[in-house]
């Protein structure tokens, strides 16, 4: 079977879609720095891989050290060409994720996820690896009011994050353009708001800096780690005055990238982008509200005034993902939240 590279191939969603790919047959080498996860992440990822009969001494590898290091990823490629096990296409996660870090040092943020990719994508030339899929988000939309995001709408970042998102999808553009464009065979996912858990509650979302996402903040309440739980605006113009987001389970997001290696792998060249949403609108107290019943607590809210930046509603638009990927979104609201708990516990 094929080796995939999967870079951030630690972090919350690479751990769970490194899973599947060893699921489905695929060998996989993950390689991260640990900047935002920890080396128990790949032991619970080899201990699930194992509880499914996947021996994960043969099917999983992990290569400490950054996407930014050309040297290092030279390693990884030539190591496994001489070893049989020549990576054939790379699923590239690794970055940084915070918008609101990214407005206090766009420096790290430009440095490591648009250098990152430069020197991945010139040591993958280089050994003429030309599948990819690439890691991008929602953020790169420029928003517009209560409509669903189309691919095809327009791109207008208002943060650095989504800069340097957009940034790749643009030197991924102009690759497919170059000589060697009609090898490469790219797919930019743009990701909603991925939350949950392998059901299992091995692997899970485990950052090592604080994280500004609605789920891991509503986790430290219940852990009591916090005693509030903050809510950016309550006069939002929805139902309940709080922002409408487009939640998927983390394991929907993970069996997107099997299926959209699959359609990769058996289409011809090109260069395409696709949301990766349930295309469900869920408000923020509705979240709160399903977790509060699941595990039988209250949640203790505090309304602050809106982040700037944030918008009221943002879903996506999921038709041509479903059309071609033979995919959809199996899991909702209730299993978000009971395996994000069960990931808790
Ligand atoms: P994460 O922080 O859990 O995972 C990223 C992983 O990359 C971490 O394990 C980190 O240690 C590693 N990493 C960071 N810099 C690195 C470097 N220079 N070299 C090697 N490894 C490095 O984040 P995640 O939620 O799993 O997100 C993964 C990707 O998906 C990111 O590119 C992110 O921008 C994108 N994304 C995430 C979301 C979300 O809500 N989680 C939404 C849209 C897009």
């Amino acid at each position: 079977m094929e080796t995939v590279l999967i870079t951030g191939g630690l972090g919350y969603i690479g751990s769970h879609i490194s899973f599947c790919l060893i699921k489905k047959g695929y060998k996989v080498v993950v390689l991260d720095s640990l900047l935002n996860s920890f080396e128990s992440s790949f032991v619970n990822l080899k201990s699930l891989v194992d509880s499914e009969g996947l021996n994960s001494n043969e099917t999983l590898f992990f290569a400490k050290g950054d996407v930014r290091d050309k040297k290092f990823l030279d390693t990884i490629f030539s190591t496994h060409a001489k070893s049989n096990k020549a990576i054939s296409s790379v699923i590239h996660l690794a970055g940084l994720k915070s918008i609101k870090k990214s407005i206090n040092n766009p420096i790290e943020y430009w440095d490591i996820n648009v250098l990152g990719t430069l020197s991945l994508l010139s040591v993958m030339s280089h050994y003429k690896c030309y599948n990819l899929i690439y890691s991008s988000s929602a953020t790169v939309y420029k928003p517009k009011g209560f409509n669903m995001f189309k691919e095809n709408d327009d791109l207008k970042p208002n943060n650095p994050y989504g800069k340097t998102k957009l940034a790749v999808e643009e030197i991924l553009k102009d690759l497919s353009h170059t000589k060697s464009g009609n090898n490469w065979k790219i797919a930019n996912l743009r990701y909603f708001n991925p939350v949950g858990a392998h059901h299992s509650g091995i692997i899970g979302e485990n950052p090592k800096g604080e994280s500004t996402n609605l789920f891991p903040a509503i986790l430290n309440v219940i852990k009591k780690k916090e005693k509030q739980l903050f809510i950016f605006g309550n006069d939002w113009p929805t139902k309940d005055g709080t922002c409408i987001r487009d939640f998927i389970h983390v394991m929907d997001l993970a069996e997107a990238h099997i299926s959209a290696l699959d359609y990769l792998l058996s289409n011809k060249a090109q260069n395409i982008s696709l949301n990766i949403g349930t295309g469900l609108g869920t408000t923020i107290l509705e979240v709160i509200e399903k977790f509060s019943e699941i595990n039988q607590t209250q949640i203790p809210l505090k309304f602050v005034s809106k982040r700037i930046g944030d918008e009221a509603f943002v879903v996506a638009d999921n038709s041509l993902a479903l059309k071609l990927l033979n995919w959809y979104p199996k899991r909702n609201l209730e299993n978000m939240c009971k395996d994000c708990i069960n990931f808790l516990y």
